[in-house]
């Protein structure tokens, strides 16, 4: 499946926040945020752009899709999906995205970042339900039971994430056990429980044109 390789620090520094897409090194001085936060490029020092409001919101839509490590095509599917399940559409697109299973991996504290999450999904170290499962983008349903599968436990980023979490809380509608490496998704997540500052209404507005 498609992802992004280019440079990840570029893009937090063209949405002007941290998206913490490298794990540790989010947390540190080496941040490109705490350096260099102005956008890329070489006018990005000098650039005085006045925002249109579609400019406003593609920049929240593009922040939503980095932060989850979702390309266009795919996000706009699921964007489609949200706007025919009942309910506000901004707020399925966000359940939709937080109940990927590499989104959970990485929430569960069992890698440190989405990407590394996503890595370790697709070389076999993750089982759901007691069954492996290498499919990054597979959706979870509320009392799935996710582990790091036991021949993978001692592997060195999967024991450093358990360890540090990355000053990481476990949002409520998640259960974590680091020593049995288990964990479990207990209820679909409302808005006010995911904590992400992306403002889907703006982006429900964009794909609504
Ligand atoms: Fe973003 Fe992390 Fe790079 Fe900082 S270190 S700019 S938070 S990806």
């Amino acid at each position: 499946m498609a992802r992004y390789v280019g440079a990840r620090c570029r893009l937090c520094r063209r949405e002007g926040e941290k998206l913490f897409l490298k794990g540790d090194r989010c947390h540190t001085d080496k941040c490109a945020m705490e350096r260099r936060a102005y956008p890329p490029g070489e006018h990005g020092r000098d650039r005085r752009i006045k925002v249109t409001n579609f400019g406003l919101q593609l920049r929240e839509k593009q922040k939503a899709r980095r932060i989850y490590g979702i390309l266009e095509k795919q996000f706009r599917n699921y964007f489609h999906q949200a706007a025919r399940l009942p309910g506000a559409t901004g707020e399925n697109l966000l359940q939709i995205l937080e109940t990927r299973l590499d989104n959970l991996v990485f929430r569960l504290g069992f890698a440190s970042s989405r990407p590394q999450a996503r890595q370790l999904i697709r070389h076999g170290h993750v089982s759901v339900n007691g069954r492996k499962l290498d499919i990054p983008s597979a959706r979870l349903r509320a009392g799935d039971v996710i582990s790091v599968r036991e021949s993978s436990r001692n592997i060195v980023p999967i024991e450093h994430a358990v360890e540090t979490r990355g000053g990481r809380d476990l949002p409520e509608w998640l259960a974590a056990n680091t020593k049995t490496y288990q964990g479990q998704l207990l209820s679909l997540p409302t808005r006010d429980t995911i904590p992400v500052t992306v403002q889907e209404n703006l982006i429900v507005e964009l794909y609504s044109k």
